[in-house]
């Protein structure tokens, strides 16, 4: 398998091979193609497999198409269960969306929340969060989730060993009930599967 086979932009293919990745890793090979064809995914993967470009290439790709993020809204949210893996997974986004005119932000707690509140105002088109920073914004109406196109819930195991459940039933709540997600965890036991299946809808399962 090669990258330009996945259906990506050109300029996306640019980046990925300055980054001196010759070839899609498994998760890629798999989820690349189902997310730019709009479908829910829900997959077995470890850090480490390549799972952040697995969804960051086809998000950047998909709303590189689109007109950009109105005010305080957001197009795209990633969250993730701690603020470690958060910055990781915002530079990360940085990196593989240099040659595009995209908005991102990263927001997580334990730290001020008025540069975030700032950062917000005019919209962003990709927002890296933690859940519980994400519904404090959310609560001063600094950040609106009603235009949100595409949903990712990362290291979902991690999520409910942390105790996030609740805080990830409220966001679900708030988002619109149209629209794409996409549902990683390294593990997947009964509770596991028993939250994809309040958030994925006929998703796409891979397993790696
Ligand atoms: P992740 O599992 O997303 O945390 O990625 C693990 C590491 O693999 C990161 O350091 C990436 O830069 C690197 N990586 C991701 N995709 C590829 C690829 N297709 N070829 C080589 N390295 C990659």
């Amino acid at each position: 398998g090669s990258f330009d086979e996945l259906g990506l932009l050109p300029s996306l293919l640019t980046t990925v091979k300055k980054q001196g990745y010759t070839t899609p890793s498994p998760i890629q090979a798999q989820a690349i193609p189902p997310v730019l064809a709009r479908k829910d995914v829900m997959a077995a993967a470890q850090t480490g497999t390549g799972k952040t470009a697995g969804f960051a290439l086809p998000i950047l790709d998909i709303l590189s198409q689109g007109p950009p993020a109105r005010a305080r809204q957001v197009r795209a949210l990633i969250l993730t269960p701690t603020r470690e893996l958060a910055a990781q997974v915002a530079e990360s986004v940085r990196t593989y969306g240099e040659s595009l005119q995209l908005r991102s932000a990263v927001v997580f707690g334990g730290v001020s929340i008025n540069p975030q509140i700032r950062k917000l105002k005019g919209g962003v088109d990709i927002l890296v969060a933690t859940p519980g920073r994400l519904l404090d914004l959310q609560n001063q109406r600094a950040v609106q989730l009603n235009e949100l196109e595409i949903f990712v819930l990362d290291e979902a195991d991690r999520m409910l060993d942390m105790g996030f459940i609740h805080d990830i039933r409220k966001i679900i709540k708030i988002l619109p009930k149209r629209r794409q997600n996409l549902f990683f965890s390294a593990t997947f036991s009964d509770d596991i599967r028993r939250l994809a299946r309040t958030i994925v809808n006929d998703p796409v399962e891979i397993s790696v």
